[in-house]
């Protein structure tokens, strides 16, 4: 996707501070973090949002779960807990239309996820 934000982070034109990588998933941390730990975990293949999923791309769902309980591990903070937030669509108020998944930690974070 040419004029994708976070394809164009994936090929390498605009940089990142990579997390995790591998063949199918890269994680690097968010520009404008929510928490003191904000890593955005995204598939490498273009997918736009939860909503738009085709039948069979489901599991880098459960690939991108994993990946998220490991860097929890990694990084320290997977007894002290963590959230994960998907946008979706306008109501959801998704900003980057490529499928990503918020990791949100190293905080007590507020009991309200909607304002
Ligand atoms: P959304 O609102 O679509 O769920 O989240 C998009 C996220 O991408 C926001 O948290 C925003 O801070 C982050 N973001 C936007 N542009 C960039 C960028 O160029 N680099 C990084 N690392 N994060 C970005
Ligand atoms: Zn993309």
């Amino acid at each position: 996707m040419e004029d994708c934000l976070f394809c164009k982070i994936i090929n390498g034109e605009i940089p990142c501070e990579k997390v995790y990588e591998d063949e199918e998933i890269l994680a690097f941390k968010d520009i404008n973090p929510a928490a003191p730990i904000h890593v955005l975990v995204i598939p490498k293949k273009h997918i736009t949002s939860l909503a738009t999923m085709k039948q069979g791309e489901e599991e880098i769902i459960a690939k991108i779960y994993k990946t998220i309980n490991n860097i929890s591990e990694k990084q320290g903070f997977k007894e002290k807990g963590y959230r994960v937030i998907v946008n979706c669509g306008e109501d959801g108020c998704q900003e980057v239309k490529h499928l990503h998944f918020h990791l949100l930690a190293g905080k007590k974070l507020g009991e309200k996820i909607v304002e």
